[in-house]
């Protein structure tokens, strides 16, 4: 992994729509985030970018009683995930499930057949559902990159749509210069017995990417989230851990960068699922995610 600037930064301060979310302290320098939904593209995409700006427009100081220039200055090391650009995709959406026709119709799966647009996912017992779940993580997540110097592109701009459909965003991170692609999602095994996270690749891989690159990444990304305290799948096991290979997934078929679904546990297990319905726990399942792309980065430079 090279962390020179990513090409594609300036743009995404040229949108139509900048909102700005919160000021961030990251190794003593302050940072802004930006949060720019590129309205009039009609992609859904948004995108999440850091910026240095304030540090360059701080006042200069007073030559009257500035202190001497110190003979060697300590320059702040670049952030761990400069040059980082990471596409973040949270699986199903708000509207699909009163729009199936929309959701079910065909789409190409990425190996010459076809796969439903989309589905409506999962829910807990309660009722809280896969899409909110994966929503709020994927806001928590793309926060915690931006801190970290990461530029993040998500596949759907709100949790009140329909679609994007899987082939959309398993083209995403080669459509926007992502180093990667990361889709969440939390099972819905009716056994509620069943318990723990799991990582999925393509394969056999139609793309480069899918093959070698892809499992490592799922291995950093598995290694995180047990690192995090999280269980793996009860139900899904492999030689190299809670890992399936799968060809039938279209977001991780259309994929030229190393891409990976995650489902993060089984909103069905009563334990799991007052975990996912926690703001306290979301935040956890966002900053294992983080923590894996950062050691996948790192591992990868
Ligand atoms: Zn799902």
């Amino acid at each position: 992994m090279t962390h020179a600037p990513p090409p594609g930064r300036a743009r995404v301060w040229s949108g139509r729509l900048g909102l700005l979310l919160a000021g961030l302290a990251v190794g003593g320098l302050t940072f802004l985030l930006a949060l720019q939904v590129r309205a009039g593209s009609g992609d859904g995409t948004t995108t999440v970018a850091p910026s240095g700006d304030a540090v360059a427009s701080a006042p200069a100081p007073d030559p009257t009683t500035a202190a001497p220039e110190p003979e060697v200055t300590e320059t702040a090391p670049p952030p761990p995930l400069a040059g980082l650009t990471v596409a973040v995709d949270p699986g199903h959406n708000g509207g699909n499930g009163a729009n199936p026709l929309t959701v079910n119709a065909p789409v190409p799966d990425g190996r010459g057949g076809t796969k439903a647009c989309n589905t409506v996912g999962a829910s807990t017992d309660a009722g809280y559902p896969e899409h909110a779940f994966t929503w709020d993580v994927a806001g928590r997540l793309a926060a915690r990159l931006a801190e970290l110097g990461a530029v993040v592109v998500l596949t759907r701009p709100d949790d009140a749509g329909v679609g994007p459909c899987v082939d959309a965003r398993g083209r995403l991170p080669q459509e926007e210069g992502a180093d990667l692609l990361v889709s969440l999602h939390a099972n819905g095994t009716p056994d509620r017995r069943a318990h723990g996270f799991f990582a999925i690749v393509a394969d056999p891989p139609v793309h480069e990417a899918q093959g070698q690159p892809s499992v490592a990444l799922a291995h950093d990304l598995v290694a995180a989230l047990g690192a995090a305290g999280f269980a793996p799948s009860s139900t899904v096991a492999a030689d190299d851990g809670p890992l399936q290979r799968r060809a039938d997934l279209a977001t991780l078929n259309h994929a030229e960068r190393p891409a990976v679904m995650l489902e993060l546990g089984e909103m069905r297990n009563p334990d799991e699922a007052a975990v996912m319905e926690s703001e306290e726990g979301r935040q956890r399942y966002a900053d294992a995610v983080a923590a894996g792309i950062t050691a996948w980065a790192g591992a990868d430079g």
